[in-house]
């Protein structure tokens, strides 16, 4: 283990059930994508321990509901402070198990602490409704109750704040959590479950489970103790475990996969669309549920566009260990990974696309794939009708607008598009006519936590984060109060 860390105590390598942490003679390995090296072993939890985590879950409860919102506020506050305190270490885990560079892994360690830090806010804010009366003698009262103990499962590609994003709001409502993170980046969610308990969140609260998802899924979809799923992850297993959650009508918050058009008008501004582009597309070297996936160039500026993207690719990209700090793209999470992302371009290059820069040629490591551009793209090759999860722009043209949004909408998910105009009845044309549930408009970077983030058609259900996003924790209650007038 070449980690080093300011406070080595931060590594956890044993589940979190009840405030206690519980080693395992079953273990996981933990793999640096850069390197192919075990990073960590770390203990494997199967249904028993799922079993026993869902009851610490729903003992804590009752008394985690019965703080006031103030004292849970403040508790998710010290817990915000202290991940921003170990900002750095939390960053050194993330790339060493995740890959991403350090400097956008110390990004989403901010970028996930803000979430903490406004769910703590808006835990105060949960408000109550009164309502009209359709009577003299009756009044009508509504309150807002948590929905009590929930399951959270998330993927390894943004290991730290794909939880907290669960987490924040679960606790500021009142639920306890029993969390499954993806098995290839547990680290980043142990640590973050040590900092909870060293801000003094009570045991019970966050319980987390590493192992592998066919034990530990069903023991979580099957309970009827737990009364929501969270889940982000890839459309086909968001699928089964709405289904698997029907069995006891558990409510479900599903962030599932997209397939981001990024459209570029003849009227754009094309700097400021290459910058968009770089950031949307080549992130996390591709491995973001809002990447775009198809580049939709209008045919007058298809050419321009693609020259330029080309050489921002060539001057300002670097492919390698994400801990380097001149790089800025890091390696695939895995091997798999990277097969995918190879077996989508070959075929899309059979069909007819051609690859201007890049392609299948890298050999940094297994793990890598080069930053790669394909023109010639058509919306029916495999790189656009599936979600592509690497480094690889494809490129599209069109030549109406009708014809964009058409191209656009032509697909069964809806998470993340963005557009380029300088055309304000453009703007608001097409914003409203793109089936999605995040627009960019003339911007590439479009997550925090004030803003609703979520999708429609198969990218799931729910929304992260904002005001809204505690709503999916919370059951309103009615209550009619009769005999007013008597
Ligand atoms: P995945 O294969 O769906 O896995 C996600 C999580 O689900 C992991 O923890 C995995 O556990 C678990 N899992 C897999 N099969 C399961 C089952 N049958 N029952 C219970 N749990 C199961 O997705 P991924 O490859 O890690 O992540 C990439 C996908 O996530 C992409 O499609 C991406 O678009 C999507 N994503 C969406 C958002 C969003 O907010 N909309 C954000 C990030 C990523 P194991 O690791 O143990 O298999």
């Amino acid at each position: 283990m070449d980690l080093k860390l300011s406070d080595p105590s931060l590594l956890k390598t044993s589940a979190y059930i009840d405030g206690q942490w519980i080693s395992s003679d079953k273990t996981l390995d933990v793999i640096d994508p850069h390197s192919g090296r075990c990073i960590a072993q770390v203990a494997k939890m199967g249904a028993e321990q799922t079993q026993q985590a869902i009851e610490a879950a729903e003992a804590a409860f009752e008394l985690w509901r019965a703080k006031t919102a103030k004292e849970r506020s403040k508790l998710l506050r010290d817990w915000f402070n202290l991940i921003m305190q170990h900002e750095e270490d939390l960053a050194q885990i993330l790339t060493a198990e995740q890959g991403k560079v350090l400097v956008e892994a110390r990004g989403e360690i901010a970028y996930g602490a803000n979430y903490i830090e406004w769910f703590a806010e808006e835990a105060k804010r949960v408000y109550g409704d009164t309502i009209p009366e359709p009577s003299a003698d009756k009044r009508i009262v509504c309150i807002k109750q948590p929905v009590g103990v929930v399951a959270c499962i998330t993927p390894w590609n943004f290991p730290s704040a794909m939880l907290t994003r669960k987490i924040a709001p679960a606790l500021a409502a009142g639920c306890t959590v029993v969390c499954k993170p993806a098995s290839e980046t547990p680290l980043s969610a142990l640590v973050l479950a040590e900092l909870a308990e060293r801000a003094g969140i009570p045991a019970g609260v966050i319980n987390i489970v590493v192992g592998s998802s066919s034990e530990i899924g069903p023991v979580l979809t099957d309970s009827p103790t737990v009364r929501k799923l969270t889940f982000t992850g890839s459309t086909e297993v968001g699928k089964k475990l709405v289904a698997a959650c029907a069995k006891t009508l558990k409510k479900t918050s599903m962030e599932l996969g997209g397939n981001a058009p990024f459209i570029v008008f003849a009227d754009a501004n094309l700097p400021s669309a290459i910058e968009g582009l770089l950031a949307s597309k080549y992130r996390n070297s591709g491995q973001t549920c809002v990447c775009t996936n198809r580049v939709l160039i209008h045919q007058s500026v298809y050419d321009e566009f693609t020259q330029l993207l080309i050489k921002a690719i060539k001057e300002r990209l670097v492919l390698g260990p994400g801990k380097d700090s001149k790089v800025t793209n890091g390696p695939l999470i895995n091997t798999k990974a990277r097969d995918s992302v190879a077996a989508l371009v070959n075929e899309s290059v059979k069909q007819g696309a051609t690859i201007a820069l890049g392609g299948d040629t890298d050999n940094l490591g297994d793990c890598f794939y080069p930053l790669t551009v394909l023109t010639d793209v058509t919306n029916e090759m495999p790189v656009a009708c599936e979600e592509v999860f690497g480094p690889v722009a494809s490129l599209l043209s069109f030549s109406t607008e009708e014809e964009a949004i058409q191209i656009a909408n032509d697909t069964n998910v809806g998470l993340a598009a963005y557009f380029y105009t300088r055309d304000i009845g453009r703007v608001w044309r097409v914003g409203e006519a793109l089936e999605y549930g995040i627009i960019g408009i003339n911007e590439g970077i479009i997550s925090n936590e004030m803003a609703p983030f979520g999708g429609v058609k198969e990218s799931g259900s729910g929304r992260e984060g904002s005001k809204y996003g505690m709503d999916d924790y919370l059951e309103i209650k009615y209550m009619c109060m009769g005999g007013i007038d008597q």
